[in-house]
């Protein structure tokens, strides 16, 4: 029997608590010289929210982040938007509503407290955007714009053409450079977090490395927060940016921190398809795009032969012949059904032979039909900078008129395929966004809390600056308002000493194996085992041999890598090993929570547990919990521990978007 976990929860969705938060302000009024240190280790839009309004609130913040500078965080590749229920096109969306889909959206896996939390401040993260004067679209009036994204029936989703994430961390950066500029913010740019340090079971500080020299650092603080972003890169090929990475999550995790609902990985349904053994990484295509494109297939078999020998071009294939599958198997939500089930619905034609591409493994996304409603300069405002990145890859420009059949005007479509793309899982955290570490705080990507079992399209935006502006600059308060009479400790204690030596020894230990393998060789492979075994179908047998595969290329990690140069100055290769070491154990992670867990929700594809018409079976009897794993040492299985789900405002039922 698993232990039982205690989220602290508050009863109900409202969060009361919220007054109590606003007393424990006045602890940390600047005017009350009460200088607390906070580390925060990431500065994507969860991190660099957080630090800024920690700065702000008169907290001397330490803000670390690998690039050089906090506007290159993963969080500027957003592209599509950011959820709110504003209801500014009058179609009944509200707070409740925004609450309702998110937690439908990720199959009835997340925690309902939270998620009512993140759809109440919703509203005021577009209002402190818009005054850090952040742009985004507007109607012809001077009203703010929304569009449509999957998973909802309503228009709520706040975007910045096709670059919102980038503009939403411009406004967030100049938050942080004013905090910067005022002295309670101290940036440490291409420094990498190597570990945690615990003294006396509290979260006291971090192990870091100068990325440039390779010196190790130790910094010491009264709290320590990540927001280290999500582990979408143990599959090698994502849309993830090259740097993100695991390490600091599974640093945490080894040190005692539980992570919560690994196997919980999305698949994003329209990304360019992989196109050869030498990628390194694949390009996403905003799920925007499917509010006006159209994704289909060829009904006929001979047809999509003939497509995948080049004996047949897409736009030589009339309507009739088309097969929108989305539209008619969801006739309710159409082509905007959420991520997992459009991913699962594209892989099911694939499977059956009806995809496109020289590969098979491929379908159309076709913006003929609101070319020819709205005109090429309506799509071009919308979406012309994503139209501009897939020619540029593909060579390929799906505005283009390509033939005429029976008075109707066929455009060139966009080709897309699954791929992976955002981790619902991370790091477990309470109510209050801190981890089982006490004075260990976890936000946005990294942490587990808010999406279940799949994310809706502009929620991890939504989520990481709601974390960062509203959740934890209240909630580390109540953990930081015991701490004011702590002494901050010293970097000299044997803690300190003790992690840096570890970090150290581990950069000797691979820099000796002196082996024949590159980190990107082995990694690759990792990839191709997770793909293929704890990928999009994943079954009992397959999940064990995606294990014991995985165990053995680790051994090959340990015994036959090649880490040129040496730990003084900079090292990409070093730091890239670093990475992949800490992969394996993610992946194996992942792995371990997929074969515990015997049911299919979201972004989790148990193929045993489907119904007859191929959908996700839940089993809500035996797994209505999220699952939390305790590090046991390498090697060595995880324990599950279970914490249960509570809902009450909400009742649990199967997922139905067909009507
Ligand atoms: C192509 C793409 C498009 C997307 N579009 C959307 C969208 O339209 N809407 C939406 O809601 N979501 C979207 N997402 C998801 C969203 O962008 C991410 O989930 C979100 O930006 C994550 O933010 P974060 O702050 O948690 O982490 P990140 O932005 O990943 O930032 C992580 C930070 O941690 C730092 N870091 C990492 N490890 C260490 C370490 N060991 N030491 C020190 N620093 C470290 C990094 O330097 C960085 O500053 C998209 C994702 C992708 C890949």
């Amino acid at each position: 029997m698993a232990k039982e976990l205690n989220s602290k929860i508050p009863a109900g969705p409202v969060p009361e608590k919220w007054k109590e938060y606003k007393a424990h302000q006045r602890l940390v009024n600047p005017k009350n010289k009460l200088k607390l240190d906070v580390i925060v280790v990431g500065t994507g839009l969860a991190g660099a929210s957080a630090a800024a309004s920690l700065g702000e609130m008169g907290f001397n913040v330490l803000n670390f982040c690998i690039q050089d500078s906090p506007r290159r965080a993963h969080s500027i590749a957003a592209q599509g938007g950011i959820n709110a229920a504003k209801c500014y096109q009058n179609d009944g969306d509200s707070v409740y509503r925004l609450f309702y889909d998110t937690v439908k959206g990720g199959d009835y896996r997340a925690r309902e407290a939270n998620v009512y939390r993140l759809a109440e401040v919703s509203n005021n993260i577009i209002d402190q955007c818009v005054a850090q004067g952040v742009p985004f679209a507007r109607e012809y009036g001077g009203m703010l714009a929304n569009r449509s994204f999957g998973g909802a029936q309503v228009s709520r989703t706040f975007y910045a053409k096709g670059q919102t994430g980038q503009q939403l961390l411009l406004g967030a950066y100049s938050s942080l450079s004013c905090q910067v500029n005022a002295g309670n913010v101290k940036l440490f740019t291409r420094y990498e977090m190597e570990d945690v340090v615990i003294v006396d079971g509290r979260a006291r500080g971090i192990i870091a490395k100068d990325l440039r020299t390779g010196k190790l650092e130790r910094f010491s603080a009264n709290a320590v927060v990540i927001a280290t972003g999500g582990y979408g890169n143990t599959y090698f090929l994502s849309t993830n940016a090259m740097g993100c990475n695991c390490t600091a999550a599974v640093q945490c995790y080894r040190k005692g921190a539980y992570f919560a609902n690994p196997s919980y990985v999305q698949i994003h349904p329209t990304c360019i398809p992989v196109h050869g053994d030498k990628q390194s990484k694949l390009t996403l295509m905003s799920e925007s795009l499917r509010n006006d494109g159209r994704i289909w297939v060829p009904k006929k078999i001979e047809d999509a032969k003939k497509l995948q020998k080049g004996e047949m071009q897409p736009w030589d294939i009339a309507e009739e012949d088309r097969d929108y599958y989305l539209e008619r198997r969801y006739p309710a939500f159409g082509n905007l059904v959420p991520r997992d089930v459009a991913s699962r619905a594209a892989k099911e034609r694939c499977d059956k032979g009806f995809g496109v591409n020289n590969t098979g493994l491929a379908v159309y996304l076709d913006f003929s039909e609101s070319i020819n409603r709205l005109g090429i300069d309506v799509i071009m405002q919308r979406y012309g900078n994503l139209f501009e990145m897939y020619e540029e890859i593909t060579d390929v420009f799906p505005g283009e008129l390509a033939n005429e059949i029976n008075g109707v005007k066929y455009y060139k479509p966009m080709m897309i395929f699954p791929a992976v793309h955002y981790t619902m899982g991370g790091i477990w955290v309470d109510y209050e966004l801190q981890t089982t570490i006490p004075g260990l705080f976890a936000i946005g990507e990294c942490n587990f809390s808010d999406h279940g079992a799949n994310r809706l399209g502009a929620s991890a935006l939504m989520q990481g600056l709601a974390d960062g502006y509203f959740v934890l600059p209240y909630t580390i308060q109540n953990y930081l308002a015991d701490q004011t009479v702590w002494p901050k400790v010293s970097t000299d204690l044997p803690e300190f000493a003790e992690a840096e030596k570890k970090v150290d020894a581990e950069f000797d230990r691979l820099l000796k194996i002196q082996g024949k393998r590159s980190v990107d060789s082995i990694h690759k492979e990792l990839g191709h085992i997770m793909w293929e075994y704890v990928g999009m179908g994943r079954t009992a047998e397959g999940l064990k041999t995606g294990l014991k595969k995985m165990h053995d290329l680790e051994k090959e990690f340990d015994t036959n890598l090649f880490v040129p140069g040496s730990k003084e100055g900079l090292n990409i290769e070093l730091d890239k090993a670093i990475h992949l070491r800490d992969f394996f154990t993610m992946g194996q992670l992942v792995a371990f929570d997929a074969l515990s867990r015997n049911e299919s929700c979201g972004g989790h594809f148990r193929e045993e547990y489907q119904t007859e018409e191929g959908e996700a079976k839940r089993d809500d009897e035996n797994y209505f919990y999220v699952g939390c794993w305790e590090y046991k040492g390498k090697g060595n299985e995880p324990e599950l521990i279970k914490e249960p789900l509570e809902y009450e405002a909400i009742k649990v039922q199967t997922r139905n978007y067909k009507n």
